[in-house]
């Protein structure tokens, strides 16, 4: 399958979590699908979403709201995974487009709760990881978080950290800054 490259989907999830170890008989799953497309004709971002998933083996604890200000009350609310998966692949062709996430986190637990729950992988195999990138273009000699990033590359955090669709949207900015202010250096033709 050929690959759209008019954006790439940049995401950001939240899972349900705990200060240690899950409680007996729960596990980590995925409550918000934070996504931002990074228009590669325009050069930025485009409009940020959130879409809650409902988690179906897990709570989210209270500690979960004081890290992410997401409730149960709100999740409730949201897709089912699956639901969340299809709207992925239909409003946002997420199987054709290259996409970014920071890290491997949330590649790594698509591809698990996708196993675990049966549902089709939403995204394609094009996968950038924006925290190495940022290792690689700025020289440093190990990966920083994403605040880290925010501010040696002197961009502002907006919104609320460690909530997806404000997470997408800032990572989107560190992409966009990578791919496009970075000072050509030391490129000289002979
Ligand atoms: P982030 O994208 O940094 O907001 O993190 C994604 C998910 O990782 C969160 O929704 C939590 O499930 C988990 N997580 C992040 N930071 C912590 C933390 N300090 N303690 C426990 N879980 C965390
Ligand atoms: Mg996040």
């Amino acid at each position: 399958m050929s690959i759209l490259l008019d954006r790439i989907l940049v995401v950001d999830i939240e899972a349900t979590c705990w200060r240690g170890h899950p409680p007996l008989g729960q596990e980590r799953e995925i409550i918000e699908i934070g996504l931002c497309p990074l228009d590669l004709k325009l050069r930025q971002p485009l409009a940020k979403e959130s879409i809650l998933v409902q988690p179906t083996r897990s709570q989210v604890s209270a500690f979960c709201t004081e890290l992410t200000t997401l409730t149960q009350a709100q999740v409730d609310e949201g897709l089912s995974f699956r639901q969340a998966c299809g709207f992925l692949r239909g409003q946002h062709q997420s199987q054709k487009r290259m996409w970014a996430s920071y890290g491997e986190y949330d590649r790594h637990k698509f591809v698990k709760q996708c196993k675990a729950f049966n549902v089709k992988y939403p995204f394609s195999d094009r996968h950038l990881n924006v925290k190495s990138l940022v290792a690689i273009v700025l020289g440093l000699n190990h990966e920083v978080g994403m605040a880290k990033a925010l501010e040696l590359l002197k961009i502002p955090l907006e919104g609320t950290h460690h909530r997806g669709d404000d997470d997408a949207f800032n990572v989107a900015k560190i992409l966009a800054h990578l791919l496009w202010q970075t000072p050509e250096i030391g490129i000289t033709s002979s």
